[in-house]
């Protein structure tokens, strides 16, 4: 039995170590940087596929939790233009694709009750680690250490594991999306959630993106896509900003940001090469954005983490030679990741570009 590492508890990371427990391997830890499990979870709801993120679940035994805490009704769009006016509209029966939609709370919640007990140890984020024997000697910043014998990055964006595998770094895209929330948005923002009815609002103007959705624990997620340079950063208030970045929209767009709850995140967006590639081996491996970091225009990152999870998964429990496992895990998840990435890039400029709402209409039409 050989000592496995997951360090993020991401969903990525969580969907691994479930699978893993599934397919018998009990010596399976957690590593997660968030102070225990009621850290809030940020981010807006999820849309799962069903052939990465529902695939995954499947395997997982998970399919039933999932129907319980998922939210029907809220994969519903609209799309708006600058003005606020609806183009089309799914809640009046224009439904283009179901694709059902859980909240992030919920699905970490999920996956971390169906782990084993003490599988994930909080508070611990990852410093370094070193060879020790055939495996890894990890070092946490709170100063604690563990053995393990395979090292697994789900620690995300900005990953620690990374670089012990390839220097490579992600491309800044040419855009930025600062991402923000309103907490009790039917007291703060009763119009804006009267619009986004429980789904979710796509905007499109000016050669710049406002996606909203609707939380089931009643609060409203947004973030705002336009061009930028890498070190892009706000200047003077957020509203300040809001008003004159997106002159002549709405006013009732600007209510979530007069409205929004702790701040807002600026996210410079950040792509791996398409191209990417290193020499596996055999005692450590990474999954999800660790792995290929990609814009989340196309909706596919939690997705392509669960598939990762999924096939890394298969890969550690059907063989003894972990060398060729993880190769094999990897040469196919950078082939799968990459040509999502492409697919999402393409989907970013024309989103961010004068002819967006064309592209959208014809993708819903
Ligand atoms: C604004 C925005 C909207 C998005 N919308 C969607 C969407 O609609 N659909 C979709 O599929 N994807 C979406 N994504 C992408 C999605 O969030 C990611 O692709 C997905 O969360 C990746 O999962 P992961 O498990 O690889 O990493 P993460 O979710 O980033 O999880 C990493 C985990 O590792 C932990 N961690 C980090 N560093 C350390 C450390 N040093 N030590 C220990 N633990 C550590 C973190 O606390 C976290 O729990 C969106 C992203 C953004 C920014």
């Amino acid at each position: 039995m050989k000592k496995i590492a997951i360090v993020g508890g991401g969903p990525g990371g969580l969907t691994l170590a479930r699978l893993l427990q599934v397919k018998g391997v009990s010596s399976v830890k957690v590593y997660e940087r968030d102070i225990n499990k009621d850290a809030r979870v940020q981010g807006a709801t999820l849309d799962l596929h069903e052939e990465s993120g529902l695939a995954a679940l499947r395997e997982a035994g998970l399919i039933p939790a999932f129907m319980e805490n998922y939210r029907p009704g809220a994969d519903k769009i609209r799309i708006l233009d600058k003005d606020a006016n609806i183009i089309v509209d799914e809640h009046a029966g224009q439904k283009v694709e179901y694709r059902p939609e859980i909240d992030r709370g919920p699905l970490r919640k999920i996956l971390l009750e169906s782990l084993a007990d003490d599988t994930v140890v909080w508070d611990s984020q990852f410093a370094d680690m070193e060879r020790s024997g055939e495996g890894w000697l990890l070092q946490f910043k709170n100063g604690t250490t563990a053995y393990a014998d395979i090292v697994v990055g789900a620690d995300g964006a900005n990953s620690k594991i990374r670089p012990f595998l390839t220097p490579i770094k992600p491309f800044f895209v040419g855009m930025t999306a600062v991402e923000g929330s309103v907490y009790d948005a039917s007291e703060k923002v009763p119009e804006m959630v009267e619009l986004v009815k429980g789904g979710k609002l796509f905007i499109f103007g000016d050669s710049k993106t406002l996606i909203v959705s609707a939380k089931g624990d009643g609060t409203l997620s947004f973030y705002a896509g336009f061009q930028s340079a890498a070190d892009w950063e706000i200047q003077g208030s957020v509203l300040d900003w809001f008003k004159s970045a997106f002159k002549g929209w709405a006013p009732i767009y600007e209510s979530l940001i007069a409205n929004v709850s702790g701040g807002v995140i600026p996210r410079p967006q950040y792509c791996m090469p398409l191209d990417q590639d290193w020499e596996a081996q055999a005692n450590l491996t990474m999954l999800g954005d660790a792995a290929h970091l990609m814009p989340p225009y196309a909706g596919e990152g939690v997705n392509m983490a669960m598939l990762d999870a999924l096939e890394l998964s298969r890969c550690l429990t059907e063989g003894e030679d972990m060398l060729a496992a993880i190769a094999k895990y990897e040469r196919e998840m950078r082939e799968r990741a990459s040509a999502t990435a492409a697919m999402t890039l393409e989907q970013t400029e024309v989103l961010h570009g004068p002819d967006a709402m064309q592209h959208m209409l014809g993708l819903v039409s």
